[in-house]
């Protein structure tokens, strides 16, 4: 099966509404069950305990699975640079929620692409949202009991930066805070397998390397009294690494924009040879295993208007793992597991 990959493209805000399940970047999270949303004890960063902040949704369903009619998967972000430490993964949260064909929600027909078609169909009728970053919000501003807020963190965030100046005033402008990402749409296209001569080379390179483990393995090596060869062995050992970076580099160069690649149940590209993943954990809620659904790239990073590119957030690849059954979710939204991968910098400075 080919693996499809994601592009963004910008597209008018409204397309990019609950009412239309998209896949996207950036802004407010889309909502598919519009009442039971996380809230900020979800979505705390374990490092600093702030909410993290909505990175992207993809809009997933399982054609055999009837409760997975409609199915996406959120990933959020701390947006704190400190906060993203080498191969871990406690600055980033993964839902995933699910409806069947019919739910007290949407219509069971597909939306009609209009601006002005059912608007009706957000969270608000449900449940109150925060005014900065759109998850369950649990308090309001005492003043004006017009705008609600997830934590005091985004309350004292907005009062200053627009509110205290429309508290009270009615204009409650929604403007699309500092704090959120860019919003984009998301694309998806078939990779196209071409044609790849430097397959037979590299197949070639990882004999080599594997015959020279086998004797590093048995001690063999030991032999080699010659310092030449053990700094040889050095560097093969090295070139194994790379070996990996340049599989990932050849794979995306074939298109070097993609910031995302499905592969339901697939394997994931490797970024590093280094500290590979070694043990999902279970779903929560059923107990069964988790399989391999998507990673994000680290082309994503460029369309995120990062200021200070020294210093921001980072990662080499975001890989996300899901209840291979895809269960109902018992209350609306089930966590899942994401994995970060690193490249390790050799040049500090
Ligand atoms: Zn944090
Ligand atoms: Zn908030
Ligand atoms: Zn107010
Ligand atoms: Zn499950």
């Amino acid at each position: 099966m080919p693996v499809d990959l994601g592009f963004v493209e910008k597209c008018d805000a409204w397309r990019l509404e609950c009412r239309f399940f998209p896949s996207k970047v950036g802004g407010k999270p889309a909502w598919l069950n519009l009442r039971d949303i996380p809230g900020e004890k979800d979505l705390r960063c374990e490092y600093c305990q702030e909410p993290c902040i909505f990175l992207c949704q993809i809009y997933a369903p399982y054609e055999d699975n009837e409760t997975a009619f409609h199915r996406t998967i959120y990933v959020f972000i701390c947006k704190k640079p400190e906060c993203c430490k080498l191969n871990e993964n406690g600055n980033l949260k993964v839902f995933r929620s699910q409806l069947p064909r019919t739910n007290e929600f949407y219509s069971s027909e597909p939306p009609v692409e209009e601006p002005d078609w059912r608007t009706d169909l957000n969270t608000s009728k449900w449940v109150k949202t925060c005014q900065v970053c759109g998850i369950y919000a649990s308090n309001h501003c005492s003043k004006c009991k017009q705008v609600n807020y997830c934590c005091r963190i985004h309350q004292v965030f907005d009062w200053k930066s627009t509110h205290k100046e429309s508290c009270g005033t009615n204009r409650y402008v929604v403007t699309n805070s500092k704090i959120l990402f860019p919003e984009y749409e998301i694309i998806i296209e078939t990779e196209d397998e071409k044609e790849d001569n430097n397959e037979i080379n590299s197949e070639k390179e990882k004999e080599e390397i594997e015959k020279y483990e086998n004797m590093l393995e048995k001690g063999e090596t030991g032999t080699f009294q010659d310092e030449d060869v053990q700094t040889e062995l050095l560097s093969m050992a090295k070139q194994k690494e790379d070996e990996t970076f340049a599989e990932f580099r050849l794979t995306v160069d074939k298109y070097p924009d993609q910031i995302l690649r499905y592969d339901r149940g697939g394997k994931i590209l490797y970024i590093s040879g280094e500290s590979k993943i070694d043990e999902v954990p279970k779903c929560l809620e059923c107990n069964q295993e988790r399989q391999f659904e998507f990673q994000i790239m680290p082309q994503l990073l460029n369309f995120l208007n990062l200021e200070d590119t020294l210093k921001c957030i980072d990662w080499g690849i975001l890989t996300i793992f899901t209840c291979k059954n895809s269960c109902p979710s018992k209350n609306g939204y089930s966590a899942e597991y994401v994995w970060k991968q690193d490249i390790i910098e050799t040049n500090s400075d």
